[in-house]
């Protein structure tokens, strides 16, 4: 056959198992936001049914026979052609790799563990979790064995969120970020916080809701191409670049929870709405990794949302949507109050200072899990211990200790780090914004953020899956990863803040 021919049928069988996945995706969108309780036991089949769909279709050695074919001709084919082969081909290797047998016994064990997991968790009794976790590290050590890696067995598991980053790149990474961050923390709990009297009391619901919503509208996000709706646990879903949505939560007693979700899922939700058209129904179409896509929601979230230039703007905005409540604030006020540092025992409720410090205690465990230094027996000990080393805190219980995370309930051993990576990734893509984009912070003072996003589009969103999260930051800003940056940033940021220089 024509090369055109195989160019053809395959973007056609791509484009199927797009649509099974989108279809999965919807389906899981509106179980988080829609579905009544009694939905749930036929949803967890029609779920069932459809991901072995969509994996039976990827694993395919009709899909495997076309791909070898094209690759042996890449250099006949257009550059997006040649790319598309090579992405597809890593995904289907990966996918091949694992027997089906032992794809659904890692199945299996992941819905027991998630239910003995919240029971555990309840409870905070970790010795009830224990048997499964060891299950979930035998079989994670089992997958890197089929994947193959070279250094490290916690290698073939971190390709799955942030392909390109080695384990010992990360440790290098975290290695030169862990004293900087804990010991900037140290002086700003010496210095001691800001008064925030006027932080307490209730917010009205509708009128956060209503705020949400004009900044998701003034960063850019298409409303004719997505929706925001309320959910447990905030997220943003991808089912195509014309249908993104994102939710938020509301607390009536937490001013900033429901904005900063919505910005930071908005972040996530206008890198899928800006990548490349060309791309719709591929898997050109996301981000390289996890961590690359986190870099736009914390960048959006925190270096935006959380700036001066930000609440001088949107001060007048709050004093209308909450009458009386900002008469005598400043947006100074709102900008410390928004920035508020304290080393806390929970992950998910982390400062920006503290966050990353939260991701390395994690990090450092999985490793050592994973490569077999550590049992799952002795994870309570070693936990308390590197929080009191990291954070300086006692863990009271294992609840909020070693249980509090569900990722290690799914098995997902890798994916705690692309969340400090999307820290890094942002400040060093901000600071490359910095110098190119004139008069950056007169912008978002103004409220004006076309410009932004812009700069987004053109260097990060339409790239798609093209470049490896390093070599797309490598070619933005000149550097390697590095922790450089964000440690920079926190040190101008929160050592005006807390006046750490006085
Ligand atoms: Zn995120």
């Amino acid at each position: 056959m024509s090369k055109t021919v195989d160019i053809q049928e395959l973007r056609r069988k791509l484009g199927e198992i797009s649509d099974v996945h989108a279809a999965i995706a919807l389906l899981q969108w509106d179980q988080e936001t829609c579905m009544p309780p009694k939905g749930a036991e036929a949803r967890s089949f029609q779920l069932a049914t459809l991901s072995a769909l969509e994996h039976r279709l990827l694993t395919a050695e009709s899909l495997g026979a076309l791909l070898y074919g094209l690759r042996e001709r890449t250099d006949t084919l257009d550059a997006d052609d040649a790319k598309l082969v090579e992405v597809t081909l890593h995904d289907y290797e990966r996918a091949v790799k694992l027997p089906e047998d032992f794809v659904h016994a890692f199945a299996a064990e992941q819905s027991k563990a998630l239910a003995v997991w919240i029971e555990a968790r309840r409870t905070s009794d970790f010795a009830l979790f224990q048997p499964n976790l060891e299950t979930l590290v035998r079989l994670s050590r089992e997958k890197a064995d089929y994947l193959g890696y070279e250094a490290s067995p916690y290698d073939a598991l971190l390709e799955e969120f942030e392909r390109g980053m080695t384990t010992a790149e990360l440790e290098r990474i975290f290695g030169g970020l862990a004293p900087r961050q804990s010991a900037l923390v140290e002086r700003i709990v010496a210095a001691g916080q800001p008064e925030l009297p006027w932080m307490t009391g209730e917010w009205d619901e509708q009128a956060q809701w209503a705020f949400s919503l004009r900044i998701l509208s003034d960063m850019g996000y298409d409303f004719e191409a997505g929706r925001q709706d309320k959910s447990i646990h905030p997220f943003s879903i991808y089912f195509d670049t014309g249908d993104v949505r994102v939710t938020t939560r509301i607390h009536k007693d937490a001013l900033f929870s429901c904005l900063m979700s919505s910005i930071h899922e908005g972040g996530h939700a206008l890198y899928m709405q800006g990548h490349a058209d060309a791309d719709r129904r591929t898997p050109l179409c996301d981000g390289p990794s996890l961590g690359m896509h986190e870099s736009q929601s914390r960048m959006w979230e925190n270096m935006i949302g959380r700036s001066l230039p930000f609440w001088r703007c949107y001060l007048p905005v709050m004093r209308e949507l909450f009458p009386g409540r900002f008469d005598n604030i400043a947006p100074e006020d709102a900008y410390a109050a928004v920035n508020l540092v304290e080393p806390s025992l929970i992950r998910v409720e982390a400062d920006e200072c503290t966050y990353n410090l939260h991701i390395i205690i994690r990090f450092e465990l999985e490793v050592a899990l994973i490569e077999g230094k550590l049992e799952a027996r002795d994870i309570p000990e070693a936990w308390n211990a590197k929080v009191k080393q990291y954070l300086g805190l006692d863990v009271p219980d294992d609840a909020r200790g070693c249980l509090q995370d569900v990722h290690w309930s799914h098995g997902a051993f890798g994916y705690f780090p692309t969340y400090a990576l999307g820290n890094l990734y942002a400040a060093q893509l901000f600071d490359a914004m910095l110098e190119q984009i004139p008069g950056l912070w007169d912008h978002v003072e103004a409220g004006t953020f076309a410009p932004v996003l812009e700069w987004l589009r053109e260097h990060v969103h339409v790239h798609g899956r093209r470049k490896l999260a390093p070599e797309l930051i490598r070619d933005i800003t000149g550097h390697d990863p590095s922790p450089d940056a964000y440690v920079a940033y926190l040190e101008r940021k929160f050592g005006e803040l807390y006046r750490l220089d006085a």
